[in-house]
């Protein structure tokens, strides 16, 4: 499956890391992770720093999955609101995870200060607008939630929205704790940070197409026949994780994105705040650094590549007709346009942690809105896993959870 097609803004923006390394017949890696996107790239930091040995394998040139096609906000909040997810899961496990993805925010952000990486990660504020009456009874009920359990967030009324950003609409909610970043270099300069601190072992255009459990660990097999051998398996293959699962876990969908061409840093809003919406699929909106808008939204059921990249012309010009719904003054051009493959869950949860029954196998999978928060939270569980040492988030992400 193609994961995306069009010009995502991070492929032309970045260059390649064009690496070239072939897997031997016969190796051995104490840890093997499937997958160089953003979450692979993650899984190997939390190892590396660690001192457990890996080895990432990707049927791709490094990194250019599903992450190089990401708009990467990092928000907190879930695609589920905390008010509705309550109502789908146990107390504990809503709660915990929202408390973990506002830490995995402040997580990724130290990361990248103490590696030195610069990944465009920025702060930014959270602004998450009522779409219509029934959208602004949902944003009051998910406000006092919210508080309840001791969670960031204001409440901006109609008219202190209208003043402060320009925007009308009934009501928002706000909180400062969301970021932005560009996955796609994360990625590439992370794992080439390990490469040259920690000897990880890359090997790009290695299909595994097979992996079968030995008394030790596993065996790989790749499409041109060869076999690798590891204690343990980790799948961050993202959104074509599926081949590893013995279950559906995950409904695909086909979203829609855009830049625009880059205005003027006094044009853009307030804050430059992450923009969302109550309506489902919602609407999107976050700033770049060179001062162009990144939008996002009109997600449909996937059924085929063909089907999903054919909307793209209509989907890009119904994601501008939002923006000037929006903000009517502003005078946004598209300069790139994409469409990508997406995954999400009923509770709108990931999967992390081990498959029940399967030995020295576990699974980074962050579907939803929010999957580079959850691919950090992934990271560390299984760093944790590894490690002996408990981790609470394990029950809340997994396979068994309730
Ligand atoms: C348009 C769009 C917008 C998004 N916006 C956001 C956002 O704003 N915020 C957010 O948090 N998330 C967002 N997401 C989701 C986020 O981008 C993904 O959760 C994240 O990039 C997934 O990273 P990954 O490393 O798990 O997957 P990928 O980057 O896809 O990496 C998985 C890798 O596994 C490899 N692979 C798969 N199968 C095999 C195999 N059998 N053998 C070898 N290699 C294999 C693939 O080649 C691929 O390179 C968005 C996604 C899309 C498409």
């Amino acid at each position: 499956m193609d994961l995306y097609a069009g010009y995502p803004f991070w492929l032309i923006k970045n260059p390649l890391y064009n690496y070239i390394n072939e897997a031997e017949d016969g190796m051995h890696t104490d840890v093997a992770i499937i997958g160089s996107g953003i979450t692979g790239a993650l899984v190997a930091h939390e190892l590396c720093s660690s001192s457990i040995s890996c080895a990432i394998f990707d049927k791709r040139a490094i990194s250019t999955g599903s992450s190089a096609a990401s708009t990467a906000q990092l928000q907190y909040e879930i695609d589920v609101p905390l008010c509705r997810l309550l109502e789908k899961v146990e107390e504990k496990t809503a709660v915990i995870a929202y408390r973990a993805s506002l830490q995995s925010i402040t997580d990724i952000e130290q990361l990248f200060r103490k590696t030195r990486i610069d990944a465009e990660f920025e702060r930014r504020s959270s602004l998450f607008l009522a779409s219509d009456k029934k959208g602004c009874k949902e944003i009051k009920k998910e406000y006092e939630t919210r508080k309840k359990y001791g969670l960031p967030v204001s409440l901006l009324e109609q008219e202190a929205l209208l003043q402060t950003y320009g925007i009308n609409r009934l009501g928002a909610l706000w909180n400062e704790e969301a970021a932005q970043m560009d996955a796609y270099r994360s990625a590439i300069l992370l794992l080439q940070h390990h490469q040259r601190k920690h000897d990880l072992r890359l090997f790009p255009y290695t299909h595994i197409v097979r992996h079968d459990a030995t008394r030790n660990g596993y065996i790989l097999y790749t499409d041109d026949g060869k076999q690798i051998s590891c204690n343990y398996l980790i799948i961050a293959a993202g959104y074509q994780a599926s081949s590893f699962l013995p279950r559906k876990v995950m409904d695909l969908s086909s979203t829609y994105a855009l830049v625009t061409e880059p205005l003027h840093a006094d044009q853009l809003w307030h804050d430059r705040s992450l923009i969302w919406e109550t309506a489902f699929p919602y609407f999107y909106l976050r700033t770049t650094a060179d001062n162009r808008i990144m939008m996002g939204g009109e997600d449909v059921s996937f059924k085929n590549e063909r089907l999903r990249d054919a909307l793209l012309p209509r989907k890009t010009k119904r994601l501008l007709e939002k923006c000037n719904e929006l903000f009517p003054h502003l005078p946004v051009r598209c300069d790139m346009t994409w469409c990508g493959t997406f995954s999400s869950t009923k509770d709108g949860l990931p999967y992390i942690g081990a498959y029940p029954g399967s030995r020295n196998l576990f699974f980074a999978l962050g579907y939803g809105g929010n999957g580079i928060t959850f691919s950090m939270i992934a990271a560390q569980v299984i760093r944790n896993k590894l490690k002996g040492v408990r981790d609470e988030r394990e029950a809340v992400f997994g396979f068994n959870r309730k």
